[in-house]
């Protein structure tokens, strides 16, 4: 994984900033030292590194900057997610070099369906680019192309979807026919039916959920994840006969709602956090009707 750190770099010696806090993804924690040290060197600043676990521009370390007087953050691996903060935030994208290799083209070649949706995560953005060059190139039709995050919702324009980059967490996030172009493993996958069963498993939990009589609505306290009408979904439910109490955390997990007497939750934070098990009944609000 690569950043590109000068146009940071330029931005702290601009406004003469003095304590910087820096937050990485998981893939560049092994190289947030070196850049702590170079930032302090080229920009004469303390610096602070932002610790906790980070899944997104929707989990900024405004506490942490808060509290260590830092005057900026300076966040990599996302773009900005539209969260309002009170202290400046500089978004570094960063990189992964890759490119598609030979077996990957034939297997490309098998394709039937001509209009295709092509979609990334943010450092595969130049591969997605040129991917989208190269399926013209050789006949198909993009009708559609873009960064998405794992959250992201939206009908698909094509007749195939294709997500190219690594990992499932973000082409898990699709619907309809959706191969993934594994880079990591060199794979070209047909993820249609774990989408399919993703699906089933989400009517599965709202069905349990319209059931439940005692309910907790689960808020985080994550910048971009915070749900301001929290209180007025709390009126819906209540209309709706159920007893409901609002929960708030930073990160949910199931062992924080163990010995909670609750019979069901209903998440408005991050809809990929159930992607790990609880043992209660629990829907994202997206997914309710
Ligand atoms: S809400 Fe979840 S999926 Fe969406 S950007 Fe944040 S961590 Fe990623």
């Amino acid at each position: 994984m690569f950043a590109d750190i000068s146009e940071a770099i330029k931005e702290i010696k601009s406004k003469d900033y003095k304590n910087i806090l820096i937050q990485v993804p998981e893939g560049l924690k092994t190289e947030v030292s070196r850049i702590a040290s170079k930032l302090e060197k080229e920009c004469c600043v303390d610096v602070f590194i932002a610790a906790e676990p980070c899944y997104g521009a929707c989990d900024l370390p405004l506490k942490e900057a808060e509290i260590s007087g830092c005057d900026i953050i300076i966040h990599f691996g996302h773009y900005d997610f539209g969260v309002k903060t009170k202290i400046p935030v500089v978004y570094v994208p960063v990189e992964i070099k890759s490119e598609l290799t030979e077996k990957l083209k034939k297997d490309i070649e098998k394709i039937e369906e001509k209009k295709i949706g092509i979609y990334s995560s943010e450092p595969f953005k130049r591969l997605l680019e040129s991917f989208g060059d190269y399926l013209e190139d050789n006949g198909k039709e993009v009708v559609d192309k873009k960064i998405i995050l794992g959250c992201s919702k939206f009908e698909p324009l094509g007749e195939l979807n294709i997500f190219i980059g690594s990992g499932k967490f973000h082409p898990l996030a699709l619907k309809g026919k959706t191969y993934f172009l594994n880079l990591e493993k060199n794979r070209f996958e047909d993820l249609s039916g774990e989408i399919m069963k993703e699906e089933m498993k989400k009517a599965a939990r709202v069905s349990k959920f319209e059931g439940a009589k005692k309910v907790g609505i689960l808020v985080s306290t994550k910048p971009g994840q915070f749900y301001k009408e929290c209180k007025q979904l709390e009126d819906k439910l209540r209309e709706q006969g159920k007893k409901t109490k609002i929960l708030i955390f930073d990160m949910i997990t199931n062992e924080k709602l163990m010995g909670l007497d609750f019979d069901a939750y209903v998440n408005t934070a991050c809809p990929r956090i159930l992607d790990n098990p609880f043992d209660k009944p629990i829907v994202n609000l997206r997914d309710l009707p």
